[in-house]
């Protein structure tokens, strides 16, 4: 298969790579200031001083558990935690245990799990005796919407899933007697990431117009979610409330892994997200060679700007790190999974790149008048 050299040769015009941690122009609308800095790593440390807490010295921690175990008396659970399989999610597992709070796993399975992530989930459970519920996406659908997002031609391949495990989670953790839900998402490794590389997974109108042009299903069971409902239904109605704990503590993803292995039987996945097969590949090949963005650099990034690599480790892990090969394997499994040919699977890798804006998308009032009903609720505390 073909890279878009297009995109590529865009990418790679005026090469310039931050001074500070290692993200470079391959974000077409990366900036840096006077001393070579970029936009990404200046915003990090603007968030330090926005309630991320990365030394862990403040008592925001404590007091938030405090909390979810008060608002939990009564209730089925104290939280409810989404859980990949993955670093972050598995950490917060495992963290439960040790501050003893009755938690419930929610897991969406979107078909793609590897089977070390299976094991890994399974691991997990027995190590904090947690209850798992567990929603299996609608093959299908899941299925049908993945190929229409291929015909697309778009960057961001991973929104049907990361839609289908966020508004899952909302709907199975709404399932239950509960006010927390804890998320993964946490600044110190996900700290950088361009949004030129990718598109808003919660854009429901997005999602429809791509599948009304390239889907052959009707989405029946296939776990859709508005920001508006997330707002109105979940947040509002359900009162809802939703923490990242992991931005409340001393997080260092390399002492996560070696405790994880030590004390719950996990293992590693050998890069991040690559619990999913579909991510592995979508990261790991597609983005990189048909957009040439390559999500380990704004990975790496984030390490070094929270403070876990330096930049010449981060540099050396990005050059002799993960390689980006896609076996003969990957594509026969690749196809095999999405039931079609190796050369229908070969076609569709070729399908010319469009942006997504070239689709529908919500508009910006709607996306600006939630994003202000969602600040209001914030200082309101709801
Ligand atoms: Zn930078």
């Amino acid at each position: 298969m073909r890279a878009n050299d297009q995109n590529l040769k865009k990418s790679q015009a005026r090469y310039q790579q931050c001074t500070f941690c290692i993200m470079d122009t391959s974000d077409p609308l990366i900036t840096f200031n006077e001393d070579g800095r970029c936009n990404h790593c200046l915003a990090v440390d603007r968030w330090k001083a926005q309630g991320w807490n990365p030394s862990g010295d403040s008592n925001k921690l404590d007091r938030l558990l405090e909390t979810v175990k008060s608002d939990g008396k009564g209730r089925d659970y104290d939280v409810v935690l989404g859980l990949s399989g993955g670093v972050d999610s598995s950490y917060i597992a495992y963290l439960c245990k040790q501050w003893d709070l009755r938690t419930l796993i929610v897991h969406v399975d979107t078909g793609w799990n590897s089977e070390l992530a299976v094991k890994n989930i399974e691991n997990l459970i027995s190590y904090g005796g947690f209850d798992l519920d567990t929603l299996v996406v609608d093959w299908d659908e899941m299925r049908d919407l993945q190929l229409a997002f291929f015909r697309a031609g778009v960057p961001n391949q991973d929104i049907p899933q990361d839609h289908a495990i966020s508004a899952g989670f909302l709907r199975h953790a709404s399932r239950h007697n509960v006010k927390w839900t804890f998320i993964g998402t946490n600044y110190a490794c996900e700290g950088i990431l361009p949004t030129s590389w990718g598109y808003d997974n919660t854009d429901v109108t997005h999602i429809l117009d791509i599948h009304r042009r390239f889907g052959t299903l009707r989405l029946k069971k296939f776990p859709l979610l508005s920001n508006t409902e997330r707002f109105f239904r979940y947040r509002m109605i359900w009162r809802l409330k939703k923490a990242s704990p992991l931005n409340l503590l001393a997080y260092n993803k390399l002492e996560a892994i070696r405790e994880l292995e030590k004390q719950a039987g996990w293992r590693y996945y050998g890069g991040k997200h690559y619990e999913s097969r579909f991510t592995k590949f979508f990261q790991g090949w597609y983005l990189p060679n048909r957009w040439g963005y390559d999500k380990r650099l704004a990975h790496l990034a984030s390490l070094v700007a929270s403070g876990q690599l330096s930049r010449q480790e981060a540099l050396h892990e990005f050059a002799t790190g993960v390689t980006l090969e896609y076996t003969a394997e990957d594509r026969t499994y690749m196809a095999n999974k999405l039931a079609i040919s190796e050369p229908e699977f070969d076609n569709l890798m070729q399908t010319q790149c469009h942006e997504h804006f070239e689709y529908r998308t919500t508009s910006q009032r709607k996306k600006k008048a939630i994003a202000i009903l969602n600040a209001i609720a914030n200082k309101m505390g709801l």
